[in-house]
C-alpha cells in the first residue's frame, strides 16, 4: 500500500473520535449532529489536504496531536458565538467595523426590560387604544433640540432615502458637488439619490460653491436643497461653503426644502471639551432647516437609528409615507435610545456614561497613568517574556466623525520575541477574545482610548496564552 492511502486509514472513525476522552470536554456543549457535522467537515478537509500533498511532503505517521489540536479548534470554533466581543486597542473609538458605539450602562436596564417582557411599545395605556411606537422619542428629543417633531428610523441611510423619497422624488435635488459623500463604501449620495427617484443637480465645484451657483440651479422642478456633512474628508485650503442659513434664506424666496444630513448628529458643543467644533443638530435647527437627519450610532453615542428632526409638517409627510414602514426601529433600538437621550438631560451626566463621549473627552494625562498601570500589570504578569513600552499615540474619532481630530493617547507598544509586528497582530485577533491592534512602523500599538477597565484583565490573560502558545506551536 502506498504511503497516502496507509495515512488515510489511520485516520479515524467520526464515531470514535466523538467518544474519545481527548475531546469530551469541546464535543460536550454541542449538540451531538453539529458535533459530528464539524468532525466529519474537519476530517474531510484534512483527507483532501492528504490528497493535495506532494508525496515526498508526506508524513509516515498521521500526527494525532496535530489532528486532535485542529478538532478541538473547529470543535470550539462551532460553539462560538459568530457576533462576540472584541477588545478594540485600535484607538479608533467609532469603529464602524466593531459596532460604532458602545452603549450606555444605563441603557442595559432598559434593554432588558424591554426584551423579557410585554411593553406599551405601540399602545396608549391611557386611552387603551393602538399607539405609536414613535411616540416613545418624540418628546425628548424636542425637548433635547428644540424641533418641532422628531421621527425615527433604522439608520441614516434609511433617514435620507426616506427624505428624498418622500419630499423629491421625480423632482430635483440641488447640492454641492463638495458634498457628493460616500461612506463607508456602500453609502453613496448619488446613488441613494438614483434609488429615491429624486433626481440630482450637482452645482459649483469640488473645492468651492457659492449661493449664485445654488439659485442659477433652481427650475421649476426643484423641490429640494441638500446639504450634506462631509464627514469623513476635509478639503483644505481654498474652499467656499454656502452657511445654512443662508441656503434657508434661498429656499425661503423659492418656497423650497431645505434639508441637512448631518452625518453624525452631534447633541453637544465639543469645543468646550477641546475638540474640534461640529456643528450641532440644535445649531442646524435653529438656523432653520426644515429637516435634520443623523446617526444614532455615531456621535450621539446611542443605539444604531436614523433620526429625523424638524418642521411638524414635513415630519408628518415622511411618517404617511410607506417606506417609512420597512425602515421602523425594533422596540430594543427605542428602549436603548430612549435611555441614551434621557442621559443628555444632563450635559455632563451624558459625558461621564456614553462611553463615545467618555472616550472622546478624556484627558491624555488618564491615559497615561492607565497606560503606566497596565504596562506594569502586564511586566508582572508576563516577566520578560514580553516587551511593553508606553508610547504617545493619536487615536481617531472614527465613524466619518472629525476625521482631521488627532486624539493626544498613550498606546502600549508590544514586543513579543521571536513574533514579528505582523505575527504578533494577527495571534492577538485569532485570540479569545479578539484583541484588534494597530500596527505602525513594524510595531504593534494598543491604544490606551479605547480600551475599557473591563479590557485589561482579559487583554493580560490573551497574552499569556499568546506567549505560551509560542513555545508549543513553532
Ligand atoms: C454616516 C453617515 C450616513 C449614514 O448613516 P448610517 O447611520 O450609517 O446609516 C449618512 N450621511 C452622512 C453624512 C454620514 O456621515
Amino acid at each position: 500500500m502506498d504511503r497516502l492511502s496507509q495515512l488515510l486509514r489511520q485516520l479515524p472513525q467520526v464515531d470514535e473520535l466523538l467518544r474519545h476522552p481527548r475531546l469530551a470536554e469541546v464535543v460536550a456543549p454541542l449538540p451531538r449532529s453539529l458535533a459530528a457535522g464539524v468532525v466529519r467537515r474537519t476530517l474531510a478537509e484534512i483527507r483532501q489536504r492528504l490528497k493535495a500533498a506532494a508525496p515526498a511532503d508526506l508524513p509516515d505517521q498521521l500526527d494525532d496531536e496535530a489532528l486532535f489540536r485542529e478538532l478541538e479548534q473547529t470543535l470550539e470554533a462551532a460553539a462560538r458565538p459568530s457576533l462576540r466581543r472584541v477588545i478594540n486597542a485600535t484607538g479608533v473609538i467609532i469603529h464602524t467595523n466593531l459596532g460604532r458605539s458602545l452603549l450606555a450602562m444605563e441603557c442595559i436596564e432598559r434593554l432588558i426590560e424591554a426584551a423579557l417582557f410585554y411593553t406599551n411599545l405601540e399602545y396608549d395605556l391611557a386611552r387603551g387604544v393602538r399607539g405609536s411606537r414613535q411616540d416613545h422619542l418624540e418628546g425628548l428629543l424636542r425637548e433635547l433640540t428644540g424641533a418641532e417633531a422628531a421621527l425615527v428610523v433604522n439608520n441614516n441611510a434609511g433617514a435620507v432615502l426616506l427624505a428624498l423619497h418622500t419630499l423629491a422624488r421625480g423632482k430635483e435635488v440641488v447640492i454641492s458637488r463638495g458634498q457628493l459623500v460616500e461612506i463607508g463604501g456602500s453609502f453613496r449620495m448619488p446613488e441613494i439619490m438614483v434609488v429615491s427617484g429624486a433626481i440630482l443637480k450637482e452645482v459649483g465645484t469640488t473645492n468651492k460653491t457659492h449661493l449664485h451657483d445654488y439659485e442659477k440651479a433652481i427650475t421649476s422642478e426643484t423641490a429640494m436643497l441638500l446639504k450634506v456633512h462631509p464627514s469623513n474628508f476635509r478639503i483644505l485650503g481654498f474652499t467656499k461653503e454656502v452657511p445654512l442659513p443662508e441656503l434657508v434664506e434661498l429656499g425661503r424666496r423659492y418656497g423650497l426644502l431645505v434639508v441637512e444630513d448631518l452625518g453624525s448628529g452631534c447633541l453637544l458643543d465639543l469645543s468646550r471639551y477641546g475638540l474640534e467644533k461640529e456643528p450641532t443638530v440644535q445649531e442646524t435647527l435653529k438656523a432653520g432647516a426644515d429637516l435634520v437627519l443623523f446617526s444614532g450610532d455615531k456621535l450621539l453615542g446611542g443605539p444604531q437609528a436614523g433620526l429625523i428632526l424638524g418642521r411638524r409638517e414635513v415630519v408628518a409627510r415622511l411618517r404617511a409615507n410607506p417606506l417609512t414602514r420597512t425602515l421602523r426601529p425594533d422596540k430594543l433600538t427605542l428602549a436603548a435610545m430612549e435611555a441614551t437621550l434621557r442621559l443628555y438631560l444632563e450635559e455632563s451626566q451624558a459625558v461621564a456614561a456614553i462611553p463615545t463621549l467618555r472616550m472622546l473627552t478624556r484627558p491624555a494625562a488618564d491615559l497615561e497613568r492607565e497606560a503606566q498601570a497596565l504596562a506594569r500589570k502586564l511586566r508582572r504578569r508576563l516577566g520578560d517574556r514580553v516587551q511593553v513600552k508606553v508610547v504617545p499615540s493619536q487615536a481617531q474619532v472614527g465613524g466619518g466623525s472629525l476625521p482631521l481630530a488627532h486624539l493626544p493617547s498613550r498606546a502600549l507598544a508590544l514586543n513579543v520575541p521571536p513574533l514579528a509586528a505582523h505575527q504578533l497582530e494577527a495571534r492577538l485577533r485569532q485570540a479569545q477574545p479578539p484583541v484588534i491592534a494597530r500596527v505602525e512602523h513594524d510595531i504593534v500599538l494598543l491604544d490606551l482610548r479605547t480600551l475599557l477597565p473591563e479590557d485589561h484583565g482579559a487583554l493580560a490573560a490573551v497574552l499569556e496564552r499568546v506567549v505560551k502558545g509560542i513555545g508549543s506551536r513553532e
